[in-house]
């Protein structure tokens, strides 16, 4: 765009469009309401935006940071916003002219780059994280080296651990961290499908050890929450991947949702479905590493519909009790009253509380939205029962980065 003229300038917060994954996370945290979004973009309204920046730490991928400075009369409108595939060069200057970042959206622009994923910081011992190698304009291209179907095959969910190989380009993720695949093909507006972002489930030395590869858990998606059907774009291009396929990879993503690496370290897990991904990956980086005895407690809740629709329940039913403590709660069983993993965490007051007052425990949750209400509630009854406030724990849960939550 060509120099303008005198004029005063403003910042114009924007959402880059080709690493924007279409979570709802900013739209949904915006207390003014200035984000929407159609089938296509997420855009943010400069109109409304009062840049008190509270969408910019949940950002799983940092899309959201984006400020360019606009002529103050002619900011960026929604529908141009909306056509975008990319964000637009920014303008030029005139010398002397640049608007001021304000110091609140500079410190919170670093705050999201070193902390994409969530709002806390990570475990302190956390290894560090390489973020957004790959994007949609380079992704990294991954071989399918395995497809395999967890759920039994009479059970109504469809969940794959699917297999994807890096061959020899670099592709370093850790336990917690996620990646975008790109559904090839076009949407109905005739533009190339969005991003669909996922959980790692393997360790950082590999699904197969000491090999480039990553594992995920893909439930096929046919149905909404409602039970209404819908094609799953993403869910369904993954389930049908032969083995040799070429899938298109961009990330990896998240900096937050981290495992501690100091010895002694114990993990509060809690998930739901498929948010067990990163659960598996983290259990399985313990387990790998269970003959040093470095490792502190697993507690893992974990909510299924049924048996036959948990994902991994064959493997976890052989780990060692003393290596994990897990709690099932399966809310569909014909002889038996719906249960939560809130109902569980409930159940197990005790262990609940010492761990959440344990420094050394770092505590996990990953599913579902619904769920997140409804432990936080049980977190609140647990420390009540036991003399103490949830809302003054806390607070200092997340100050020690010991608390970390990703649901959708
Ligand atoms: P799901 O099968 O729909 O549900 C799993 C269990 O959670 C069911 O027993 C369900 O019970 C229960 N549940 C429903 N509402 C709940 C609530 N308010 N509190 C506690 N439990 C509740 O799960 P899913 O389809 O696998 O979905 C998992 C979620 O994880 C998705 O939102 C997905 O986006 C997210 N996720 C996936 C990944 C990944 O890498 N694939 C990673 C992170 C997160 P009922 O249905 O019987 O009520």
């Amino acid at each position: 765009m060509a120099a303008v003229g005198s004029a005063e300038y403003a910042l114009q917060h924007l959402i880059d469009p080709e690493v924007c994954i279409r979570c709802n996370t900013c739209e949904a945290t915006c207390p003014v309401h200035a984000i929407t979004h159609d089938s296509r973009n997420y855009v943010v309204d400069f109109a409304v935006c009062n840049n008190c920046n509270a969408c910019v730490a949940p950002c799983p991928t940092g899309a959201i940071d984006h400020w360019h400075q606009v002529v103050k009369a002619m900011p960026y409108t929604l529908d141009e916003q909306l056509s975008w595939d990319n964000l637009p060069a920014p303008i030029e200057l005139e010398v002397g002219s640049q608007a001021e970042v304000p110091s609140d959206v500079r410190a919170l622009t670093e705050i999201a780059t070193a902390g994409q994923g969530g709002p806390s910081a990570p475990p302190w011992s956390a290894s560090h994280p390489y973020v957004n190698l790959y994007s949609q304009g380079r992704p990294a291209v991954a071989t399918v080296t395995g497809n395999y179907r967890l759920t039994d095959e009479g059970a109504s969910a469809d969940i794959r651990h699917i297999v994807l190989d890096f061959g020899t380009a670099a592709f370093p993720v850790l336990e917690g961290q996620t990646l975008g695949v790109l559904p090839p093909g076009m949407d109905d507006s005739g533009r190339p499908h969005h991003v669909r972002l996922y959980s790692v489930a393997s360790p950082r030395d590999g699904e197969r050890p000491r090999y480039n590869n990553v594992a995920l858990t893909i439930k096929r998606v046919n149905v909404d929450h409602d039970g209404k059907p819908v094609l799953g774009i993403g869910s369904n291009y993954l389930c049908d991947l032969k083995i040799g396929d070429k899938v298109n990879v961009v990330g990896p993503y998240g900096a937050s949702y981290l495992m501690p690496n100091h010895p002694g370290s114990s993990l509060m897990m809690i998930c739901t479905g498929t948010g067990s991904a990163p659960m598996r990956a983290m259990t399985e980086r313990r387990r790998r590493r269970r003959a040093l005895k470095e490792g502190g407690e697993l507690l893992l809740f974990f909510g299924a519909r049924v048996p036959e629709e948990l994902p991994y329940f064959g493997p976890l039913m052989k780990l060692p009790k003393d290596f994990i403590d897990i709690n099932f709660a399966f809310s569909r069983l014909s002889d038996q009253p719906k249960t939560y993993v809130q109902d569980r965490i409930r159940d197990r007051v005790d262990k609940v509380f010492q761990m959440l007052t344990d420094d050394n425990c770092y505590v996990y949750l990953c599913g579902l939205k619904g769920m997140e209400a409804g432990v936080i509630e049980a977190f609140r009854d647990v420390c009540r029962t036991n003399g103490s406030d949830w809302d003054a724990l806390k607070p200092q849960l997340l100050a020690k980065s010991r608390l970390h939550i990703e649901t959708y």
